[in-house]
């Protein structure tokens, strides 16, 4: 028996966006899901009593930052990364491979893995497709990632090339090293930068190794945003329909209905918790940057359209006065509205799938959000 079950409940007859559900280990997931980012065993300041407030099915966290800071073995120790943190729903750790490829001069690519420095103390260190399984195994999420190379935009065609078939091997090794497929589903990565051919090759070469999920990588780098629409157009469909597909990396409001709209079930994102931080809240009006003097006598909520405690409770002036002055809330409150706002995008966006009016719904959520490609 596998770690996950998924059962594609329909496709959405206006747009072809598939409802789904995922068994894990640790409950149901309803998709297509965003999973909000807890880089450091945290999803930055929501406790997880408040992350089942605004409905997170699922949380990601990321296995570089652990692996460095506290180190796996103590998360292991401490009974794994659920129990560490206090979250009893399903976790997604990705490979460390995103974060490591990131550090640019601070690292070194060979077959047999990464060598690079801690971005912490300035240490070496050396993460193989081996050694990210073993840390993942440890952390203990329900899902996992395979080591992948996550080549950069833009790319010439040769180095993304070898770069896909080296992501290949990797998912191979990573495959055979992990320990607990009873317990926790690996996810093989497709990449292949923005070349047809290539995407076609990568999905074929990781299909046919076999994994219980796929994730696209290597998309939301960089490029123009119809550029990663025109990929996923061509990359979705070579992916099998009863297994879940998780685009990596991708989370605005825009994004996620387009990436719905072209069949994946999964997302995640830092962006609505890092522009919280700066003082920026998602609304159904378009972004609103709180922290402008427009706001310092603006007496309403975020975002007027929104049920969530911070609209129900506290307004853009007093929102802005606490970003203004440095105070922990003002990040905190930003936050809760902006992640439940994206939750709730996705449950109006699965109600309509169910209904078969998912491009009505995309139509009116951009009409009001003022979103032009
Ligand atoms: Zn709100």
């Amino acid at each position: 028996m596998g770690a996950i079950r998924f059962e594609l409940i329909k496709t959405c007859k206006q747009s072809g966006a598939r409802l789904g559900k995922l068994y894990t280990p640790h409950g149901e997931i309803q998709t297509p899901i965003f999973m909000p980012v807890g880089t450091q065993a945290t999803v930055k300041s929501m406790t997880p009593q408040e992350l089942k407030e605004i409905n997170s099915q699922i949380i990601l966290s990321n296995t570089y930052h652990l692996y460095m800071r506290p180190g796996h073995k103590i998360v292991e120790k401490a009974g794994g990364l659920h129990k560490f943190m206090n979250w009893d729903r399903p976790i997604l750790t990705d490979s460390g491979g995103f974060q490591v490829f990131s550090l640019g001069p601070l690292r070194k690519i060979t077959e047999e893995g990464v060598e690079f420095r801690s971005h912490l103390d300035g240490s070496k260190h050396f993460i193989s497709p081996e050694k990210a399984i073993e840390i993942q195994n440890s952390l203990g999420a329900d899902i996992i990632m395979a080591f992948d190379e996550c080549a950069p935009y833009p790319a010439d065609r040769d180095y993304v090339k070898n770069s896909l078939e080296r992501t290949t091997r990797w998912a191979k090794r990573c495959k055979d090293a992990h320990k607990n497929s009873d317990r926790q589903a690996l996810f093989g990565i497709v990449q292949g930068g923005m070349y047809k051919d290539l995407r076609e090759q990568s999905a074929k070469e990781i299909m046919d190794i076999g994994f219980p999920g796929y994730a696209i990588g290597g998309l939301s780098v960089g490029e123009p945003k119809e550029l990663m629409y025109e990929v996923l157009d061509y990359t979705t469909p070579l992916l099998p329909k009863d297994k879940p597909r998780y685009l990596m990396g991708v989370g605005s409001p825009d994004d996620l209905l387009e990436g719905v709209i072209r069949g994946v079930d999964m997302f995640d994102c830092v962006l609505p918790t890092r522009i919280a931080r700066n003082g920026t809240a998602m609304t159904s009006q378009g972004k609103v940057v709180v922290r402008n003097a427009q706001y310092a006598e603006d007496f309403t909520p975020l975002d007027p359209e929104c049920d969530c405690y911070t609209c129900k409770n506290y307004t853009r002036a007093y929102i802005r006065h606490l970003i203004k002055a440095n105070e922990i809330l003002g990040a905190r409150l930003i936050t809760y509205h902006n992640l439940y706002f994206l939750l709730k995008l996705m449950e109006n966006v699965r109600n309509a799938i169910k209904e078969d009016r998912l491009l009505d719904y995309k139509n009116e959520f951009f009409r009001k959000y003022g979103y032009t490609l």
